[in-house]
């Protein structure tokens, strides 16, 4: 979309892949054109308000369930973008269990014709298999024509190995990077929390940390088979991050996220047998989730992703074992990280902008340096302000955040999609 106005950053401090430096952004026609010290506001320019702020590339989420089409009553392509970009995003990956899922290109296309108009970037993964079914491989090719680069059965993982095997060859082919949800199903199979203590007392049904652990196992395998990249969504146990952490030190291509409810709650919540607790994979012992902050800050995990997954009240009213599992997470997942993770910023953003971006097969557009010639994908963050999660005010169409009453200190203040202000002051503008 054509931006007619100037806009001008006034005050920040830039950060991103190449350092941190006070300056401001002069903005036109979608492109960043300078980045100085006192840009004087051309005339008629809009100005937004950086001090106190940090100025970074807009954030991308690898992981969000848009749930349009099909679930619209949970959430809308619309509503889900309006939230990413009030949490900082300006691009977000659409999983694809929606239903139909997103496994050929007449879905592709309807998505993304539905993000076109949305407040941020909106980009889909396609379905590694027809009907995330696990039977046989989707038209990844159609997809891909299409700039699908990212392709996973999210919601399962793909369990026959020889099949994931094949995925993973036409993936080196069509240079695109599967993403695996790390389950091997028959292990957990009627599992609703993690299996260990707190199962047991509460006489929950659990999903053993093995579970994982033994998919990941598996795909490292088979990237060390095919030598094609992987990337390993929402890990959350301790010996999953050994496993990619022994990889990476072997030199084989994978990458891993893990979500924000991963490094900021543990097993224990479930004791009050509210279904906004229930999660898949599910939260984990303290152990697991210091072992993803440890992650987090020694590289083995590349990146946080929100696993954003809105479900109506009906639907989460349920009772524990019945429920859908997911919780919120665009809007909270910048102030999150920055409130929970002892990292420098400088981290927290590579975690949440330009590392998810090069994953994504995005860093043409999104993640890049805050410099001239860029596309101007902004967002503003104001490290100190402290606020109060309220629920009912979230842009979502759902509500099942467990955070509501939580402090936390970060939050944006704008957010800038190609040279358009579609944040300001905290207030969606579309
Ligand atoms: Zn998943």
């Amino acid at each position: 979309m054509a931006v007619v106005r100037d806009l001008v950053v006034r005050g920040g401090t830039v950060v991103d892949a190449t350092g941190t430096r006070r300056a401001d952004v002069l903005v036109r026609a979608g492109h960043i054109v300078a980045v100085a010290d006192d840009i004087d506001p051309p005339a008629r320019a809009e100005v937004l308000d950086a001090s106190g702020c940090t100025v970074a590339p807009g954030l991308v989420d690898l992981h969000a369930h848009l749930r349009q089409p099909g679930r619209e009553e949970a959430e809308t392509v619309d509503t889900g973008a309006r939230a990413a970009a009030l949490g900082g995003y300006t691009a977000v990956v659409a999983m694809p269990n929606t239903d139909p899922a997103i496994d050929c290109a007449a879905v592709v296309r309807e998505v993304l014709d539905l993000g076109s108009t949305a407040a941020c970037d909106v980009h889909v993964a396609g379905a590694i298999t027809v009907g995330r079914a696990g039977q046989r491989l989707a038209p990844l090719a159609e997809m891909a024509a299409l700039g699908v680069r990212l392709f996973t059965d999210d919601g399962a993982g793909v369990q026959d190995s020889r099949l994931m095997r094949r995925a993973l060859e036409y993936a080196s082919a069509l240079d695109i990077t599967l993403a695996q949800h790390c389950e091997d199903a028959a292990l957990a199979s009627g599992g609703h929390m993690h299996e260990g203590e707190w199962s047991s007392h509460l006489g929950i049904p659990g999903v053993p940390a093995e579970a994982e652990e033994l998919m990941v196992l598996r795909d490292i395998a088979l990237a060390r088979l095919t030598g094609t990249r992987m990337h390993f969504l929402h890990l959350s146990v301790a010996a999953a991050l050994d496993a990619v952490r022994a990889a990476k030190g072997a030199g084989l291509p994978v990458t891993a996220e893990a979500a924000p409810h991963h490094f900021t709650l543990d097993d224990s919540v479930v004791a009050s047998y509210d279904p906004v607790f229930k999660v898949n994979p599910p939260l984990r012992p303290t152990a697991d989730v210091e072992a993803v902050r440890v992650a987090l800050g020694d590289g083995t995990l590349d990146a946080i992703a929100t696993d954003h997954a809105p479900h109506t009240q009906e639907d989460k009213e349920a009772p524990f074992d019945e429920a859908p599992p997911g919780m919120l997470g665009l809007e909270t997942a910048l102030a999150l990280a920055l409130t929970e993770l002892s990292l420098p910023l400088e981290r927290v953003l590579a975690l949440l902008s330009w590392q998810p971006a090069r994953i994504a097969g995005l860093e043409a557009e999104h993640g890049g340096p805050v410099a001239e010639g860029r596309p101007a994908h902004l967002c503003v963050i104001d490290p100190a302000t402290v606020w109060v999660v309220e629920p009912e005010k979230l842009a979502s169409r759902s509500r099942n955040t467990p955070y509501g009453g939580r402090k936390l200190t970060g939050r944006v203040r704008h957010t800038v999609l190609g040279g358009e202000a579609v944040v300001i002051d905290g207030q969606a503008q579309r």
